[in-house]
């Protein structure tokens, strides 16, 4: 057996078995947590909320250990199993073996895994959401999204796919450099088209009627020195009952987005300190700051993937014969998360830092107290768990637990 199928297959189930034990250990936590609320919670939280939380995310991680043993299997049908093989030599009969194989390839390996998790996706809407009552899709809406996202997804990404493919041909040894430059300026471009003309095809954007409350927001957006191009309230309640505030776009289609399930929960004072934490993440550049790690991290994979592509161990240790840039590309995006799995704990952190940092941002210029408010009423409507497996928090967790992220924003009160 090559030594690179060894190393794959280790690192596959190492991966693997950390996410099951993680899961497992998260599922334990859980329910040994089950019958009591954490102390500093108890006074908002009653017990009853406090153990549909628990079943809700023990109903969620039950899922999850489906979906990690679906992934698992996949890649190793596709790699070792002789599954993308298969398809290249399918594909070629058919469409020769210039740019167009690559292109059928990818896209027939994306739309066989959607296929696949498509029932777990309809489980966890129409199953674990209705059964807790979060959710308000009506199956029609569902394949109608699904419908459009594909439609998006052919419409971007096959012109996509086909530019990538045709550099990486032509280019000579530095492609790299030259895809990268195409990927970034795609990936900028998604950021500007997003608010104003991907999103409203899924959801209705109307401006925010409460002048109360456009007054109060207007007064800490001049205090922070901010500008947005409008306060917009989203339709979120014609799919989930779960609320969510945030910014989306850059420079001038920069937006304020608030769900419309947010605005009924939330009274104004709690709605400014949301909206102050969700500014701080402005202010203290932390949008910038992920564009820029995504550049650099996309840079030093590109870099990788063309030292692989022309070492024939490279697709020979993942069971492909066809040696080209369509079958580099489509094995490199398929088995880097195998790879890069460890580094999770470490762009977790580096989130959940910049959370703290919002936080912060919120309680010096809004309130502390009322985000806390806030934040207690979001972890009940949304059943988030207040207990955490530690561990899975650690590896996981953008956002800080629940008692961490409280315990955090009561010291900054007591300093401020
Ligand atoms: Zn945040």
């Amino acid at each position: 057996m090559p030594v690179f199928t060894l190393i794959f297959i280790a690192a596959l189930f190492a991966t693997t078995a950390t996410r099951l034990w993680l899961a497992q250990r998260h599922l334990r936590h859980i329910r040994l947590h089950r019958d009591t609320v954490p102390r500093d919670f108890a006074e908002q939280i009653g017990l009853e909320s406090h153990q549909k939380a628990a079943d809700y995310t023990c109903a969620n991680t039950r899922l999850d250990v489906i979906q990690i043993l679906l992934e698992t299997t996949l890649l190793l049908v596709f790699t070792l199993g002789g599954g993308i093989q298969l398809l290249a030599d399918f594909w070629q009969g058919l469409v020769g073996t210039g740019l167009w194989r690559g292109v059928t390839l990818i896209a027939s390996i994306l739309v066989i895994s959607s296929l696949f998790e498509l029932p777990l996706s309809l489980y966890r809407t129409f199953v674990i959401d209705a059964r807790f009552n979060f959710n308000k899709m009506t199956i029609g809406l569902f394949l109608a999204d699904l419908l459009k996202q594909a439609l998006i997804g052919a419409a971007l990404g096959i012109p996509l796919l086909l530019g990538v493919l045709w550099l990486m041909e032509q280019m000579g040894p530095h492609w790299w450099l030259y895809v990268w430059l195409a990927w970034m300026s795609f990936n900028l471009l998604i950021l500007l088209l997003y608010p104003t003309v991907i999103a409203p095809l899924f959801n209705k954007f109307s401006p925010l009627q409460d002048q109360a409350l456009t007054t109060r927001i207007e007064t800490l957006l001049q205090k922070c020195g901010f500008k947005s191009q409008g306060l917009f309230v989203m339709d979120g309640s014609r799919r989930t009952s779960h609320g969510n505030a945030y910014f989306s776009g850059l420079g001038a289609s920069k937006r304020i987005v608030f769900f419309d399930t947010l605005l009924a929960r939330l009274n104004h004072d709690e709605m400014e300190a949301v909206l102050a934490h969700e500014l701080g993440h402005f202010k203290r550049r932390h949008i910038i700051k992920r564009i820029a790690t995504l550049f650099a991290l996309s840079l030093a994979g590109l870099w990788l993937l063309g030292w692989l592509m022309p070492q024939p161990w490279f697709y020979q240790g993942l069971g492909v014969a066809t040696q080209g840039t369509d079958t580099a590309l489509l094995l490199f995006l398929l088995i880097s998360p195998v790879f890069t799995f460890l580094f999770h704990p470490l762009s977790s952190l580096y989130s959940r830092k910049h959370e703290f940092e919002a936080d912060r941002y919120a309680a010096e210029n809004a309130s502390g107290e009322q985000l806390i408010h806030a934040l207690v009423k979001l972890y009940n409507d949304n059943a988030a768990t207040l207990t955490p497996d530690p561990l899975h928090s650690l590896f996981y967790d953008s956002h800080p637990a629940a008692g961490q992220r409280v315990a955090h924003l009561r010291a900054l009160m007591k300093q401020i």
